[in-house]
């Protein structure tokens, strides 16, 4: 089988075995990604040389008889919106358009240490801010299942670039539910962990009380081993949680008799197509045939969702963003007349339109007058959210919903509407709000043949169980193969 299309878990057995050096792999990967890239168009920086010195410097580390980490030597990339010392970090923006970041994020740092080697930078939406990584200020990246039709976003560069094979694994950031839309549109697996769990230190801020890192991967136990490194308490992000030492990978359990699996009836309502309603149904019929129990449940508040995190992303997105300023780091305007003009001007060049969009609704929001109105009621909504998923979860281990109402849309097709766009995230922003754990994994095809995503939604911190019921069902339903 071609390297491009292995499991981490494989190519890993093979590194091991010394059946594989680090460079030949990296070498192939970078022949694949040279062979797709213009289709897909998934990386904004390409860190092919650093690449190859540091699979040489891995392999001549196993040559030395050095015990490596589990992951030496795979190839995996990275969402420009994490903090790589040395490689331009955009964020697809032109405000970042040229930074270099002096320090790396510790997630990174972390995959730095296990021996992981980065292909690159993938694309996104400017900022994280948008479902379709159509935002980039750069490029529009192609679903590799269908190059005329969007990958999600906003980790849709991430997505796309798994499903191509153009890197084993990659990070993404999910806000509102950028890790788990692309991976769903994409047909690979997304994992969001429980906020607090990955440090978010050197991850550009979106939405700081919503933002979380996690992997995108092609099966559900190689999101598991890249949780494994990158979970733990980081005294450089005090909403970190202690926890390191996790083990999701050697922990897997998918037993599922006497587990108990939700379907919440909010997730099956209007505007979500039958296609993806029935592929979730029938994923819920094969746990009950793995002995699980399936039963209906109801969040009720689902309703609000949606107006909550607008409201709450983009007033934290308002207060994050102002400093990019001109002065600090990035893009300045080259002419201005004055200190204000030079502000109102590099912010008017350098943020796309729908990060001015998420500013200006942020700024509104949070504003005297308006504040008590909107921000405060929009966290009311959150407290009473997180009750009632408390609830749910006091009779169940996991709940079963779509990942997204349906299957990758057009190009172009929602760009000019942001309420349709919006709308799009109507399965995923409740999960950041309550900060709980989910994950979306392919479940079946329409009927043009694009992925649809299933997702799996935890209680806070059983991350594991999570990982558990992702994995009796990949066991059942098998893996999508790398596309093109
Ligand atoms: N699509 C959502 C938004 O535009 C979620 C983004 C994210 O999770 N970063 O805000």
């Amino acid at each position: 089988m071609e390297l491009y299309r292995m499991t981490a878990e494989e190519l890993s057995a093979l590194l091991e075995k010394k059946e594989l050096s680090a460079a030949e792999l990296t070498k192939a990967q970078f022949e694949r990604i040279h062979a797709v890239e213009p289709d897909v168009q998934s990386y904004i920086t390409l860190t092919e040389e650093e690449a190859l010195r540091r699979a040489a410097e891995i392999d001549r580390r196993r040559s030395e008889g050095e015990q490596l980490s589990k992951l030496a030597g795979i190839p995996i990339g990275i969402k420009d919106n994490l903090c790589t010392k040395g490689v331009r970090t955009t964020c697809a923006s032109k405000m970042l358009g040229n930074f270099e970041p002096v320090y790396s994020a510790t997630a990174v740092e972390k995959l730095e240490d296990a021996g992981l080697v980065m292909t690159g930078k993938l694309n996104m939406d400017e900022f994280a801010m948008g479902s379709s990584t159509e935002n980039s200020a750069f490029q529009k990246t192609k679903n590799p299942r269908d190059l005329t039709r969007v990958p999600g976003g906003s980790s849709g560069g991430s997505a796309a670039a798994v499903a191509a094979g153009e890197c084993t694994f990659a990070l993404g950031s999910d806000t509102g539910g950028s890790i788990r839309q692309p991976a769903g549109f994409c047909g690979v697996v997304g994992f969001k962990p429980t906020y607090g769990t990955v440090s978010r230190y050197g991850l550009v801020a979106f939405a700081s009380s919503l933002d979380q890192i996690g992997p995108l991967a092609r099966s559900v136990k190689d999101a598991a081993l890249l949780c494994d490194l990158i979970t733990g308490r980081d005294p450089r992000d005090t909403t970190s949680v202690p926890g390191d030492g996790s083990n999701y990978y050697g922990s897997l359990n998918p037993e599922m008799k006497g587990k108990v699996l939700g379907l919440p009836k909010e997730f099956f309502g209007e505007g979500i197509s039958d296609e993806v309603k029935s592929a979730v149904l029938a994923a819920a019929k094969v746990y009950e045939g793995l002995g699980a129990t399936v039963k209906e449940v109801s969040v009720p508040l689902i309703d609000y969702s949606l107006p909550t995190y607008y409201i709450l992303s983009s007033a934290e997105a308002s207060s994050n963003l102002a400093r990019y300023d001109g002065v600090k780091y990035g893009f300045r305007a080259a002419e201005f007349d004055g200190l204000v003009d030079m502000y109102n001007r590099t912010r008017s060049e350098g943020f796309g339109s729908e990060v001015k969009r998420r500013i200006m609704l942020g700024t509104y929001v949070l504003s005297s007058g308006y504040y008590d109105a909107y921000y405060k009621r929009a966290q009311k909504v959150q407290r009473l959210l997180r009750q009632s998923f408390d609830e749910v979860f006091a009779g169940c281990d996991a709940l079963i919903t779509p990942t997204s109402p349906t299957t990758a849309f057009k190009l172009g097709e929602k760009l000019s509407d942001s309420m349709q766009m919006y709308l799009t995230d109507i399965c995923t922003v409740s999960i950041n709000i309550a900060g709980l754990p989910a994950m979306s994994l392919p479940c079946g095809r329409d009927k043009e043949g694009l992925p649809i995503g299933l997702q799996l939604i935890g209680n806070r911190f059983c991350d594991q169980t999570i990982f558990d019921v992702g994995a009796a069902f990949e066991a059942e339903f098998g893996r999508l193969d790398v596309a093109l």
